[in-house]
């Protein structure tokens, strides 16, 4: 799969994207990633990217020419899926992230300062994309977001394919929470269930948490979901432990 990123500033990209599991998606050549400064298709000497908002207005809004002109110089082989990275788009979820991985070529377009032209999100882009409901002073973080969310369900990128099944907001439910070694730690055990070995029950365990995880956290995703007999008796289970155990299974730690 090809990310081409339109920036300001492709020198923030350098090391995010070179590190760890994206760094050896490239180098074995499951994606290409290539970074183009919009600065590049200015077509005034001074190279101005930004000017004053007509109708007046605090900041500088980015010109559509540099965009468009970039967008044009990158051709249409493979077809691109071109995203304007903005908050006022709509929101990207795992869900977009597994979509956009059987793409060919994805095409992020960050912006800066008060934003992009509007004639490039209307006439130009096949869609408009906020990582979450916040403000960034620009697009390249929401780009470095994408590009990791998107690659890590392109086959072949993580060395076990059904971790990337399992995992949080797959099946619109939060994972079951993890543990590792020591099995006591400063006091706080590992649930017992899991040194067991009993493969069902410990399934069982790991579906009711997750369960209640959700409840407790995202009541939204957990108002979409429609559960099974098992899944009532996964979750009673695990609603009695915590019970027991005399504490809120919320999102807060102890302290
Ligand atoms: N004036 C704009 C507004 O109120 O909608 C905000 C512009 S923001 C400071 C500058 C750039 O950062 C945007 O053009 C966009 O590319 C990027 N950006 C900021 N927040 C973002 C978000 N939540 N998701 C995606 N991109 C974002």
């Amino acid at each position: 799969m090809i990310f081409d990123i339109l920036s300001l500033f492709p020198g923030m990209f350098a090391s995010p994207l070179s590190e760890s599991i994206l760094g050896k998606a490239v180098d074995r050549g499951l994606i290409t990633l290539r970074i183009q400064n919009i600065r590049d298709f200015a077509l005034d000497r001074h190279q101005m990217t930004d000017d004053r908002p007509f109708g007046g207005g605090e900041g500088m809004v980015m010109k559509p020419e540099p965009i468009v002109r970039a967008l044009e110089a990158m051709g249409r082989e493979p077809t691109p899926h071109v995203v304007l990275l903005s908050p006022q788009g709509r929101l990207f979820h795992q869900g977009t992230a597994r979509r956009w991985s059987g793409l060919p070529r994805l095409v992020l377009i960050c912006g800066r300062y008060e934003g992009v032209d509007e004639r490039v999100a209307r006439h130009f882009v096949n869609e408009e994309i906020s990582i979450g409901d916040y403000v960034l002073t620009g697009g390249e973080l929401a780009a470095m977001v994408i590009v990791d969310a998107v690659t890590r369900l392109i086959p072949g990128v993580l060395g076990n394919e059904s971790s990337a099944v399992a995992e949080s907001f797959e099946e619109l439910i939060l994972e079951h929470p993890q543990y590792t070694r020591p099995q006591e730690f400063r006091g706080f055990r590992v649930p017992e269930i899991l040194l067991s070995g009993h493969h069902a029950a410990i399934r069982k365990w790991r579906r009711g948490h997750a369960l209640l995880r959700t409840r407790q956290r995202r009541p939204d995703l957990f108002a979409r979901l429609e559960l099974t007999v098992e899944d009532r008796d996964c979750l009673g289970g695990a609603e009695e432990e915590v019970a027991a155990e005399g504490r809120h299974a919320d999102a807060g730690g102890d302290i």
